[in-house]
């Protein structure tokens, strides 16, 4: 119920909610056109598992991250039709690579096509198998402390070890962004206690606590946490 006498509440010390107007409005300032980006966006939306996709905005904010972060080495976990990928594939020199992981060949036969399309193919090392294996191979090879970021993304209940192998992987001040944190808000909702809930809630409690890492949780699109090893 309204109260006369508080016409207007200033919110200033706290995130803002965001109205479907003020989310337009937000996008329409802050989002750049893009052709390649948007077709993509597009032809995914067909799909069953569009949702999946990260927010125009993340891409952009994970695109200007990385280009901050001087990121050479990066790596994916969990591509879908490549929007991500192809956000961080942009900021990187020509000499840098992304090793990106997924074991659905429809879905990134999609990816590929993109990446061709925004000429960063060359630059993207797709690895078709569970990303357990691929994070394995790459440790057994001696990558240790090598990787400049990582984005984890796949299956809710390996992301800790997804986390753990990343941060073996990274070098220090290396980041790792970890996707889908906040979970439509079933994280903070004690009657959800299915095995994806309940493996972000603890990876959420874990890095919390983690001194091994610095880190900052946005809510951005479905809320991304961005850590830095130290
Ligand atoms: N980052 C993507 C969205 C990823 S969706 C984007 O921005 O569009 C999650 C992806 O994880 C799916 O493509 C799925 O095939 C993949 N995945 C699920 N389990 C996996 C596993 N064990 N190893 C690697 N990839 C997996
Ligand atoms: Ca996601």
């Amino acid at each position: 119920m309204a109260h006369a006498a508080r016409a207007w509440i200033p919110m200033a010390n706290r995130t803002l909610n965001l109205s479907e107007n003020l989310y337009a409005y937000f996008q329409s300032v802050s989002l750049r056109a893009d052709p390649i980006l948007e077709a993509l966006r597009a032809e995914t939306s067909n799909l069953p598992g569009a949702i999946m996709q990260i927010a125009p905005e993340q891409g952009q904010f994970m695109h200007l991250l990385a280009r901050i972060a001087g990121v050479s080495k990066a790596l994916e976990i969990g591509v879908y039709t490549g929007y991500s990928a192809l956000c961080v594939a942009r900021a990187l020199p020509d000499d840098g690579q992304l090793i990106a992981c997924d074991i659905n060949a429809e879905w990134t036969a999609i990816a590929r096509r993109y990446w061709e399309r925004a000429i960063v193919a060359d630059k993207i090392d797709l690895r078709l198998k569970p990303a357990r294996e691929t994070l394995e191979d790459l440790l057994e090879t001696g990558a240790h402390g090598t990787f400049d970021f990582s984005f984890i993304d796949a299956d809710k209940e390996n992301y800790q070890l997804y986390y753990e192998h990343a941060l073996e992987l990274a070098k220090p001040g290396g980041l790792i962004l970890i996707d889908n944190v906040l979970w439509s808000g079933k994280v903070a909702d004690v009657d959800v206690n299915d095995a994806d809930t309940s493996a972000i809630r603890e990876l959420n409690q874990q890095l919390h606590d983690d001194e091994r890492i610095d880190f900052v949780t946005l809510p951005l699109g479905d809320g991304l946490t961005i850590t830095v090893k130290r």
